[in-house]
C-alpha cells in the first residue's frame, strides 16, 4: 500500500491483482474521528464568520445562513457560490485553517483497525484537501488509504456535487473501475447513504449522536446494510459478521 507524504487526489489506481478486492469509502468527521468533541465548533464558527464578513451581515445572519445552505445542499460552501458568487476555495480555506491536532479525539488503535480491513480504502469527505490531509496525519492513519477525494475534486460541469450527489457517486464508481456492490461506504450521514445504494454499493453507518439531523432517525434505514458505532466493530461481533455476509468475501 503507497504511502501518502503529500495531499493526495484519486488516481485511478485499480489493478488486475486488486480487482475483486472491496473497496471502502471512509467519510472522516465523525466516522474516523469524533468531531463533535471541538472541530465541529471550530469549523462552524469560523463558517459563521465567514458568511457574515464576506456578506457583510451579522453574526447571527451569517450564522443563519450557514445552516441553512448545509441543511438544503449538504455543504454551505454550496450556497455560497451560488447564491452569493463566492469562489470555493477562499470559503473553504477560511473556514479551515485552524490548527486541529489539539482537536482531534479518535478511538484507540484506529490505525491498527483500519489495516485489519482487508481491501482498498479511500478517504472520501465533503471538507477540503488540506484540512483531510491534516486530520488524517493528526490521527496517524494517513498510511492506511490510497487517496483523498475531498471536495477539491467534486466539481462537475462547473458545479459543486459534494455528498449525497448520485453523480458523484457514479463518477467515483467509474473512477475506481469496480462493480458497485464491491464499493461500500461508511458514513455517518444518513442522506449519503441513500445515494450510495441508490447507485448500488454497500453502506454501513457510523451512528454519532453528534451528526446534525442524526437524532430525526431511529433502528436502521433499508438502505443501510449494517449499523455500527464504531470503525473497530467492522472487525469484529454481529457487526463484523453482517459486513462479512454482505460483502461475500470480505
Ligand atoms: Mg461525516
Amino acid at each position: 500500500m503507497s504511502v501518502l507524504r503529500v495531499p493526495r487526489r484519486l488516481q485511478r489506481s485499480s489493478t488486475a491483482a486488486g480487482a475483486h478486492k472491496p473497496v471502502w469509502l471512509f467519510d472522516l468527521d465523525n466516522t474516523l474521528h469524533d468531531a463533535s468533541k471541538g472541530i465541529f465548533g471550530a469549523i462552524d464558527g469560523a463558517m459563521s464568520q465567514t458568511v457574515a464578513s464576506m456578506l457583510d451581515v451579522d453574526a447571527d445572519t451569517g450564522d443563519r445562513l450557514r445552516k441553512e445552505y448545509w441543511k438544503r445542499y449538504g455543504a454551505t460552501v454550496i450556497g455560497m457560490v451560488r447564491h452569493h458568487g463566492v469562489k470555493a476555495s477562499v470559503f473553504l480555506e477560511r473556514t479551515h485553517e485552524f490548527d486541529v491536532a489539539s482537536l482531534v479525539h479518535s478511538e484507540y488503535g484506529l490505525m491498527r483497525k483500519l489495516a485489519c480491513l482487508p481491501g482498498r480504502k479511500i478517504l472520501l469527505t465533503n471538507a477540503p484537501l488540506d484540512y483531510a490531509w491534516r486530520v488524517l496525519r493528526a490521527l496517524g492513519i494517513a498510511h492506511a488509504f490510497e487517496c483523498i477525494w475531498s471536495i477539491d475534486d467534486m466539481a462537475l460541469q462547473g458545479r459543486l456535487r459534494p455528498k449525497p450527489s448520485t453523480a458523484l457517486m457514479r463518477q467515483i464508481l467509474a473512477r475506481i473501475g469496480v462493480p458497485a456492490r464491491q464499493v461500500v461506504l461508511v458514513e455517518d450521514t444518513l442522506r449519503n447513504l441513500r445515494s450510495a445504494r441508490q447507485v448500488g454499493m454497500r453502506t454501513v453507518h457510523v451512528f454519532h449522536p453528534g451528526t446534525p439531523f442524526s437524532a430525526s432517525y431511529s433502528g436502521r434505514n433499508l438502505y443501510v446494510d449494517v449499523r455500527v458505532t464504531s470503525v473497530g466493530q467492522l472487525l469484529s461481533g454481529q457487526s463484523g459478521q453482517r459486513i462479512r455476509r454482505t460483502m461475500g468475501h470480505v
